[in-house]
């Protein structure tokens, strides 16, 4: 990561914390690490695009619908599920001074300092060598990789390196009060993703929504995973939410789908507006144990191009691992004719395609594309400057700002009539106090689309001033069109 990109990280996250967006968990007593709060902008920010992606997902979606699945599951699903064998991260320790590193991580921050060098080639070589050994689970290979390199520890300096051992990601805690005299009876886990509570209902879904092949289940919800490496703000968090949906289809028709899905998630980012060139497609070398294609969704962020969401194909992984372990079948019965036998398709697990996507990572990458620092050229020569968030109206925490001009003649009482006009519909903001420049500002640190100003002449003529916060231009309109202005803009 170049300085200057750094530098904008660290202005986002300051910026972040001082407008109320996301604070550091208990930050009183220093903190969680790697785990946090959403302030007042921050929770409406973060609402507004799981509202977004849930819309899109089962509104817009005939054959998709929602589910709201309890985070502690019975312990036998994350032993189906393959989470409690194989839900781990290869780490490596310093032995000098203790600090514990994921290989991947490890790797790709050097690669980070070949790049700053300008060294890009010789980094995605070194990319390209290390997702091959990750494939292979060649752990000897790995650690010679970071030997040869002379990839040291942030801290020690050091190549003083342990060998790379496994470290299983998941939570857990105990469940009831009841003593037992095998400690294991009681251990229940923090659900690391929220897809297992989809498989496990299949049937109760298909049933009672009435599905029929192909349909999907969505799901948004908090999962937790113990990251070793937990670092770059929200990026990468130990408590986080998940917007998954799991689509079921017909053996033989996922390959069909997975490109359907990946083309249809790529849209859904391109929607809001944020420009197609910070995105990429990154198809996975090593698969995940249950999936046979998959690739992730990337975006530019200041730290570089990183995963926001991962498009997997799963086979019949996860149903046919419920059925062996809790003995009920998974099948679905397929009326639909086959037009190569004549005869219904019959009985069978379906294959799955997921698509999963970060909430807290969407967030961070709507924050990131929204920040702008911007000098601004004024009539008498001079210069100013501001920082806005151009987030996307439909997401943006307040969509209209009132102000009446002055706290007399009637002006605060017709901007409250405009106020209980549009509350009902969308989030409005009040306020009296400042001069009308500096109450911009405050609405363009926190993304506020539009600002409307009541004065003398409203009293007159019924007309308002609009301000747009991208543009900052100014416009009179009719104070009855401005619902209508608004409302244009964030359906
Ligand atoms: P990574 O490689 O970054 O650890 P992953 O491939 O393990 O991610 P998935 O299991 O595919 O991630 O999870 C789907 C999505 O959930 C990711 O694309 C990401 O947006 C989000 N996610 C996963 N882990 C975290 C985390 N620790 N903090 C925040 N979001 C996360």
């Amino acid at each position: 990561m170049s300085t200057n990109n750094e530098t904008t990280f660290q202005q986002i996250i300051a910026h972040a914390k001082e407008y109320g967006f996301v604070f550091q968990s208990s930050e009183i007593y220093d903190g969680l690490s790697a785990v946090y709060d959403y302030g007042p902008f921050g929770c409406e920010l973060k609402k507004n695009i799981r509202d977004y992606w849930w819309k899109s997902m089962t509104q817009l979606h005939e054959n998709i619908v929602g589910i709201d699945a309890a985070i502690f599951m019975h312990p036998t699903t994350w032993k189906a599920s393959g989470h409690v064998d194989n839900f781990s991260d290869p780490m490596i320790d310093n032995k000098d001074s203790k600090k514990r590193y994921r290989v991947d991580h490890l790797i790709e921050g050097f690669v980070d300092t070949l790049n700053a060098k300008g060294e890009n080639q010789k980094g995605e070589e070194l990319i390209a060598a290390m997702e091959q050994l990750l494939a292979k689970d060649d752990f000897a290979g790995l650690k010679e990789l970071i030997y040869e390199h002379k990839m040291s520890c942030s801290v020690s300096g050091t190549c003083n390196w342990t060998d790379i051992r496994q470290f299983n990601l998941m939570f857990k805690t105990e469940f009831g009060a009841v003593a037992s005299d095998n400690p294991d009876d009681n251990i229940v886990y923090l659900r690391p993703e929220t897809a297992q509570g989809i498989f496990v209902n299949f049937l109760n879904v298909q049933k009672t929504a009435r599905m029929k092949i192909p349909f999907g289940i969505a799901q948004t919800g908090k999962a937790f995973r113990n990251e070793i490496v937990a670092r770059q703000f929200i990026f990468r968090m130990r408590e986080f939410e998940q917007m998954e949906m799991q689509f079921f289809v017909r053996p033989g028709t996922e390959g069909e789908w997975y490109k359907v899905w990946k083309e249809e998630r790529l849209n859904w980012h391109k929607s809001l507006g944020i420009p197609a060139e910070k995105y990429r497609y990154h198809d996975h070398v090593k698969l995940a144990h249950y999936a046979k294609e998959a690739c992730d969704i990337e975006f530019e962020f200041p730290i570089g191009f990183k995963e926001v969401e991962g498009i997997h194909s799963r086979s019949d992984f996860d149903l046919t691992q419920h059925q062996l372990y809790s003995k009920k079948k998974q099948n679905y019965y397929d009326a639909d004719i086959d037009p190569a036998t004549g005869k219904p398709y019959g009985n069978y697990i379906p294959y799955v395609i997921e698509t999963s996507i970060g909430l807290d990572r969407m967030f961070l990458l709507v924050l990131c594309s929204a920040y702008k620092e911007e000098t601004i050229a004024k009539e008498d020569g001079s210069t100013d400057s501001r920082v806005v968030l151009n987030i996307p109206a439909k997401l943006a925490p307040n969509k209209l700002a009132i102000f009446p001009l002055t706290k007399k003649d009637g002006l605060p009482e017709i901007a409250e009539k405009l106020m209980s006009e549009c509350k009902p519909l969308f989030r409005c903001f009040y306020e009296e106090k400042d001069a009308i420049g500096k109450r911009y500002r405050r609405q363009d640190a926190i993304g506020t689309p539009f600002c409307v100003t009541i004065d003398h002449q409203t009293i007159e003529d019924g007309t308002v001033t609009v301000r747009h916060r991208d543009t900052m231009t100014q416009e009179r309109i009719p104070m009855d069109k401005v619902k209508e202005l608004v409302l244009n803009a964030i359906v």
